[in-house]
């Protein structure tokens, strides 16, 4: 994917306009606000100072919703309406929530799956809302205010569906989506590698219940996502496992209650992240039958038993580099994200395997949102610090249209769309018997085509002769993952087509891009009124244009004062729709249009008689 690197104006606003906007990481285990304040990102606390929130929902009887930590300490006991890891139902059918175990019962439902609560049936888009909501307030009580956005973070491989139902959450939870961002290259943004030499930087996340090993290459201000790969069930639940089990045989347990596994597991999690520590620690969990059982276990225990799974996750990066054409000395830096990172034998192997220490200043499980409160602060409007600050796009900078008539742009594909992405709409011809159509391509913020940049013209000839407005031409727009912008012209009812291929925003210097998004911010209500006022010059334009085919054809259908009065109303129109008052054009086009009134009806009759001459009903309907 193709990620366009542009540059904001060196402007600061004043400290009162800042604009306040946040970056989310929505986590499948935990998820994170951060936004930038006094020129540094930080992440954004709760009231007992916790940064993480664990990504969990729980819906109880009367109506109330708990979610974070609460809802996960009563997850052991009403687990069915406790929703853990709901990322995973993201835009997902049937099929795909029943690949992972867990305790819900599932809804069959068009395009993705619900789950059946106490509350009644729940999309994961409105458990997700719910994890949002929950950050927007406690970003909107940390920072004093109302967010204008939010960046919102989604693995790489997401697809179209997971995307928009991670945007379709955000909506719900009152957010307004500035973007998403792929959570690799928020954790490149958080290292400040955009600002780093070219070269080829891996991004190693290990969650809570997902690895995930991205391939960011920068070049020349471009940074791509050149290649994903990883387990999407293989993350630290799967160390917790191995714990539980070593604590089950040690104890000489057999099956356990679902809710005393539930209590074994979190155990088994606090004694692994001690492990991280020290040398040795313990699980402790209370058991129905037994009371409280503690197993002790040493670092180099829990290393023996888990380092198959480890091994797994340095294949899964050895196999990625291979499939990209990429050795192991290609690789210019390592990027350790997720809280798994944070055992040690995780930097040690990835150390040995790429002979270079990985990046670890930035705590791994604040990585993502850090990166991803910078760029909101940047979208935002906002600018921290003197030196250029740059903004990391895998989405259409700017937006991408067609010029109308009357020099108007119909967009059509909106800026900050996620490539790769596709929009269609139609056209109609302006003139009587039109055969061949323009198309001019533009990209741009504004309303107005000569405000905007031109990206590229073509012609769709050979379009069958038809009354003005009755042929129906098809313009699709294309936008590849690499960014290609195709533009497909297809006439509907004899399927001739013309396209071009055109590279958006390329040849655009950042300063253009950045001018460009200024102007529009700043420009909203001038291009309202010039829009409106080149609508009427539009409306007048065609008015008078249908008129004089009118009067070529039926003329004799007037008389010499009709003819008179509609030539002085053209006269008129033509007067006003060269000035700008659009009051005066619009009373122009009422005044042509009623002393047409009567004309028009005659020219009906006449054709409907010509129609009818010599045909028999039935030839007609
Ligand atoms: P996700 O991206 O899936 O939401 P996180 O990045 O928050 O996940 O990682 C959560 C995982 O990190 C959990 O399995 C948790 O136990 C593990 N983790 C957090 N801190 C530590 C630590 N100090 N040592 C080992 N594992 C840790
Ligand atoms: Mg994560």
């Amino acid at each position: 994917m193709a990620l366009l690197q542009i540059s904001e104006p060196g402007m600061s606003p004043e400290p009162h306009q800042r604009r306040l906007a946040v970056g989310i990481d929505l986590g499948t285990t935990h998820s994170l606000v951060a936004a930038v304040r006094s020129g540094l990102a930080e992440v954004l606390r709760n009231e007992q100072n916790e940064p993480l929130l664990p990504s969990v929902v729980r819906y109880r009887q009367a109506g109330e919703i708990v979610v974070g930590q609460s809802a996960l300490d009563g997850a052991a006991d009403d687990p069915v309406n406790t929703i853990v890891s709901v990322k995973r139902f993201m835009g997902r059918g049937l099929a795909d929530a029943h690949r992972h175990r867990s305790p819900y019962t599932f809804i069959d439902s068009p395009g993705m799956v619900k789950l059946a609560t106490v509350a009644g049936e729940r999309s994961p888009v409105e458990v997700s809302a719910e994890i949002l909501r929950t950050l927007r307030l406690r970003a909107e009580a940390a920072l004093g205010g109302e967010l204008v956005g939010a960046v919102i973070t989604v693995p790489a491989y997401f697809d179209d569906a997971q995307r928009q139902a991670t945007k379709d959450a955000a909506r719900l939870a009152g957010l307004d989506v500035l973007r998403l961002l792929n959570e690799p290259t928020a954790a490149a943004i958080a290292y400040g590698l955009d600002h780093a030499s070219e070269g080829v930087y891996a991004v190693y996340d290990l969650g809570g219940g997902t690895f995930d090993i991205s391939i960011l290459r920068l070049t020349r201000g471009v940074f791509e996502v050149i290649a994903t790969g990883g387990d999407t069930a293989l993350g630290g639940d799967d160390f917790d496992r191995r714990l539980a089990e070593f604590f089950v045989r040690d104890n000489a347990l057999d099956e356990l209650a679902p809710q005393d596994l539930r209590r074994v597991l979190m155990a088994a999690r606090r004694c692994k992240e001690q492990l991280s520590l020290q040398g040795e620690a313990l699980i402790e969990a209370d058991i129905s039958a037994r009371g409280r059982l503690a197993t002790s276990v040493t670092a180099a225990q829990f290393r023996a038993m888990t380092a198959d799974l480890l091994d797994r996750t340095l294949d899964a990066v050895r196999r990625v580099l291979r499939d990209s054409g990429l050795s192991i000395n290609d690789v210019t830096g390592v990027v350790l994200v997720g809280g798994s990172t944070r055992m040690p034998q995780v930097g040690e192997s990835l150390a040995k395997l790429f002979g270079k220490a990985p990046l670890t200043d930035l705590d791994p499980d604040q990585v993502v949102a850090l990166g991803a409160a910078m760029q909101a602060d940047l979208l935002a409007g906002n600018h921290s610090g003197s030196d250029p600050d740059w903004l990391l796009l895998d989405v259409i900078p700017l937006s991408l249209g067609l010029e109308t008539m009357g020099g108007l742009v119909e967009r059509i594909i909106s800026r900050n769309s996620t490539i790769p992405v596709a929009r269609a709409q139609e056209f109609t011809t302006f003139k009587e018997g039109q055969t061949a159509m323009a198309l001019h391509v533009v990209q741009g913020e504004r309303e107005l085509v000569a405000d905007c940049r031109s990206l590229a013209r073509f012609e769709l000839r050979g379009i069958p002769p038809m009354a003005a407005g009755a042929a129906r031409i098809r313009v699709m727009f294309q936008v590849d993952a690499d960014g290609l912008l195709s533009v497909t012209a297809r006439e509907q009812s004899q399927g001739i087509e013309a396209s071009i291929e055109v590279k958006p925003s390329y040849g655009l210097s950042d300063d253009d891009i950045a001018r460009m998004l200024k102007d529009s911010f700043g420009s909203a209500d001038v291009d309202m009124k010039a829009r409106a006022l080149r609508e009427q010059q539009v409306d007048a334009d065609r008015l008078l244009e249908a008129t004089q085919v009118a009067l070529d054809a039926d003329a004799d259908l007037l008389d010499a004062a009709e003819l008179e009065d509609i030539g002085a109303q053209m006269r008129s129109l033509k007067l006003a729709a060269g000035g700008d008052d659009s009051a005066l054009i619009a009373t122009a086009v009422d005044a042509l249009a009623r002393s047409t009134d009567a004309f028009a009806a005659r020219r009906m009759d006449r054709a409907v008689r010509q129609a009818l001459a010599g045909r028999r009903l039935d030839d007609i309907a």
